[in-house]
């Protein structure tokens, strides 16, 4: 039986990252992961420019100027933000400018509007600017060529902001990880289907669908399987085809139905191991078909979301090509009561508020769903630990 941390290093030994890559539009861009680093090809801004409402000028003709002594100089236009017009500005002379408009070249300083009267022919100069003052300097925020986009970074908004302020209007990413998802078991029917006796909702089809998308991964929903060894391995041969992992729940325990076991030998996929020792999810069983992983998790949904979250999620970061892959442990203080001892590793649910993790509901059975909303962590108990009290340290997982 593995551990948790052999369990996940054997399968990230075969997470390689995704090589392929595809060029999209930067508005599609979120949270996918950047190909290659990009270089601005400009400088921003790509101009001298005012910030603030007011004049500019030569600083040495309002040199003492205040509101007793004004300087009095000599207004040639007025300049816009985007208006493309070019001006000259001699000695004893100052343009009108708005914020965002050109500075032009030879004036060293911007005065704003409320140290003037705002004459529009002669202006009075209420104070004086030093040398330099008042100006956004050319490539101050990104000078050309400097990159502000390195390859394997994740996009963020940030990223979408800045690169569209250096006129980038589509990137090179890494293709989508690709994911075939099969559920599998006799009594499962989708929602939408009338519920008759001793069958099931399939809670884990659309579960595991929502968190792949959350991934940003590209799933294939095979739907949902009949305990039907051949027919199982037939869907997921064919689906590795265009698939880089194959994910699949139930039939992975001890019953008679529990069918994965004879899944892989029929596929001619190798048996990488079976059973961790946790709970939820013991009974996880992974292989490798024709180079692709193939993950199966136990059906009981909370077992299928926590083995999805621990296992599942690094090895999909990793392939899409995340820095950071690996989950994110903390310790932490414990809110609440957790009765039970636990001779075996245990995962249980609860909520992390950034100072403390607070237990969720009581029912911690990994058949139990409902108390995974509200969920935003594991509390990882290990083995041979006593019941747990309101105010122990524990180490969390944060999903
Ligand atoms: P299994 O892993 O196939 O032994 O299933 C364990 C338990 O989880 C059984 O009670 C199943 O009925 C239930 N189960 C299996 N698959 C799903 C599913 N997709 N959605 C909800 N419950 C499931
Ligand atoms: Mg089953």
């Amino acid at each position: 039986m593995e551990t948790l941390e052999s369990a996940l290093a054997l399968l990230l030994e075969h997470a390689a990252p995704v090589r392929e890559t595809e060029e999209i539009p930067l508005g599609d861009a979120l949270g996918r992961i950047a190909a290659e680093d990009v270089a601005s090809p400009i400088a921003v801004p790509p101009f001298d420019r005012s910030p603030l409402d007011g004049y500019c000028l030569h600083s040495e003709d309002i040199a003492g100027a205040s509101r007793e002594h004004p300087a009095v100089l000599t207004v040639i236009g007025e300049a816009c933000a985007g208006c493309g017009e070019v001006f000259a500005v001699e000695r004893g002379q100052a343009l009108r400018v708005m914020t965002g408009a050109p500075v032009p070249a030879g004036c060293d300083c911007v005065i704003r509007q409320e140290d003037t009267d705002e004459g529009m022919e002669q202006v009075r100069m209420y104070a004086s600017v030093p040398h330099n003052r008042n100006i956004c300097w050319t490539g101050e925020d990104v000078p050309l060529g400097a990159v502000m986009m390195h390859r394997g970074d994740t996009i963020t908004c940030a990223h979408i902001g800045v690169l569209s302020s250096l006129g980038v209007a589509r990137v090179r990413v890494y293709r989508r990880v690709r994911v075939a998802l099969l559920s599998t078991g006799d009594e499962l029917l989708q929602p939408g289907e009338s519920l008759s006796f001793g069958k099931i909702y399939d809670a884990n089809r659309a579960a595991i669908t929502a968190h792949l998308q959350e991934l940003g991964v590209r799933a294939h929903v095979l739907g949902s399987a009949k305990d039907e060894p051949q027919a199982v391995a037939q869907a997921l041969a064919e689906a590795a085809k265009d698939a880089d992992v194959l994910v699949t729940t139930g039939g992975v325990s001890v019953g008679k139905k529990d069918i994965m076991h004879k899944v892989l030998p029929l596929m001619g996929a190798e048996r990488l191991f079976w059973q961790v020792a946790m709970k939820p999810g013991s009974p996880l069983l992974c292989g490798v078909y024709e180079g692709k992983l193939l993950i199966c998790v136990s059906g009981n949904p909370f077992a299928a979301l926590a083995c999805f979250e621990v296992f599942a999620a690094p090895v999909l970061r990793k392939m899409a090509g995340k820095a950071a892959y690996e989950n994110r442990r903390l310790r932490t203080t414990l809110r609440g009561e957790f009765g039970k001892k636990s001779p075996g590793r245990r995962l249980i649910r609860a909520y992390f508020d950034g100072v403390q993790a607070r237990l969720i509901g009581n029912n911690h059975s990994s058949g139990s769903l409902s108390t995974v909303i509200g969920c935003n962590c594991l509390v990882d108990i290990p083995a041979g630990s006593d019941a747990l009290c309101d105010g122990d340290e524990v180490e969390i997982i944060l999903l």
